[in-house]
């Protein structure tokens, strides 16, 4: 939701690079290299749609940077995923993969699309034809695409596919895959349960009990719905959760379980009969402990930050903040954990899913979880160490430690 149209989620994600890259006193020249994209594709996507027409679609994939290893994102199919938006989103991806220390550059992808009002068979023509028409910057050692909003393990197997066609059987060209086709077990809730990591840890450092604490999700897709499972689980009280139609709400918790069971069968949350509804504005208002943003981009701007009553805001969703809300909040004292570092879950699981393709073999859902808690715990450690060492923001030092890696690098190799 743009409510500042004047500034682009690229200009809105840059506003955050800059006061990083202003506290390290980076040098014009270096701070230029490291905010543009290495390389920029944009495609046509043409599509025999089901009543016989042809529709023609924008793809992009845009590499942003890659000093650190082969570029790494997902790709989105989305009415907004504009070139701006998948920009800054392959920004995102720079700095969480160094933040997070796995082998990898940031890229993003996106075909602007409503993937809600199209059919299996539509979908799977309009991921090939993408795939034909970006493959020559793709490659295991190269470019590795995953899911994101609007794509699934299913359009992961259609990539894979398309790209097999051209260059023989390529399990490592994508993660996200189905289990059956090379995919890794775990890799479907690893964003969610590294946002619960994230979230338990937190409230211990605010002596919070998590089995107490009131948790607000917003989105119950891929993330969101794992997200409130988990924390289910752990014996948090999930107070609200909502989708693309609105939300449901009750005060004494929501039964999680019957939620997925729920959004299984095609239904609505807003539909359920445990909870009232309330729709995704009012949602992102209530009172709460700890409010999980897991759906798109800047749904909390200046308009409606100075109403939001959690304690703690978990970014489980890319950029869910614009700076303006982001400055608001930080005034007000409510403690921020940035996208980077919450959400990074999924490319942590999707950076195993490549090291087994790469050496043919599996691992089992503990090795899974124990290595992705050993990444989560690593990161946030030095996240909050740089918050206390240096009085920052947790999105401030999250920044640093991303940008000072990926210039750092940058140099080694010799091209700054
Ligand atoms: N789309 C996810 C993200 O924004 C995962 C990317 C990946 O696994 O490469 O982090």
């Amino acid at each position: 939701m743009n409510t500042s149209p004047a500034m682009s989620t690229f200009d809105e994600v840059n506003v955050f690079f800059d006061r990083a890259a202003d506290r390290l006193g980076m040098a014009d020249g270096v701070r230029e290299m490291l905010r543009s994209p290495w390389r920029e594709l944009r495609v046509t996507v043409p599509v025999r749609m089901d009543n016989g027409e042809i529709e023609v679609f924008t793809g992009y994939r845009i590499q942003h940077n890659g000093a650190r290893g082969p570029y790494k994102g997902g790709v989105r199919f989305h009415p907004d995923a504009d070139v701006e938006e998948v920009r800054a989103l392959a920004s995102l991806m720079t700095w969480k993969t160094a933040l997070v220390e796995i082998p990898f550059g940031g890229a993003k992808g996106g075909v602007q699309c409503d993937p809600l009002t199209m059919s299996n068979g539509e979908l799977n023509r309009l991921t090939r034809r993408y795939t034909q028409n970006i493959e020559h910057l793709l490659g295991v050692n190269r470019d590795i695409p995953a899911p994101d909003l609007g794509t699934n393990a299913q359009t992961m197997a259609w990539m894979m596919d398309a790209y097999g066609q051209i260059h023989g059987h390529t399990p490592g060209i994508v993660t996200g895959k189905p289990v059956e086709l090379g995919g890794s077990v775990g890799r479907d809730s690893a964003t969610g349960r590294g946002a619960i990591y994230v979230t338990t840890e937190m409230a211990k450092d605010m002596n919070m009990d998590p089995a107490g604490a009131r948790i607000v999700v917003q989105g119950f897709g891929q993330v969101g719905s794992w997200a409130a499972r988990i924390a289910a689980e752990q014996g948090c009280t999930v107070i609200a959760v909502s989708d693309v139609d609105g939300g449901t709400f009750n005060s004494q918790g929501l039964d999680v379980e019957a939620l997925v069971k729920l959004k299984d069968e095609g239904g609505s949350v807003q539909n359920f009969k445990g909870g009232e509804s309330i729709s995704n504005n009012d949602l992102l208002e209530l009172d709460c402990d700890i409010l999980i943003p897991a759906a798109i981009d800047r749904v909390i701007h200046a308009d409606n930050a100075p109403r939001v009553k959690a304690k703690v805001i978990i970014e489980a969703a890319n950029h869910p903040l614009t700076p303006e809300a982001d400055d608001i909040l930080n005034d007000r004292g409510i403690r921020i954990v940035p996208d980077i570092l919450v959400n990074a879950g999924g490319v942590i699981v999707s950076y195993f899913e490549w090291t087994q393709n790469l050496y043919q073999h599996t691992w089992d859902m503990d090795r899974v979880n124990d290595e992705l808690s050993k990444i989560m715990t690593r990161a946030f450690t030095s996240v909050k160490d740089r918050v206390q060492a240096e009085g920052v923001t947790y999105r401030e030092a999250a920044f640093l430690i991303g940008l000072e890696r990926v210039a750092h690098v940058a140099e080694l190799r010799g091209f700054i």
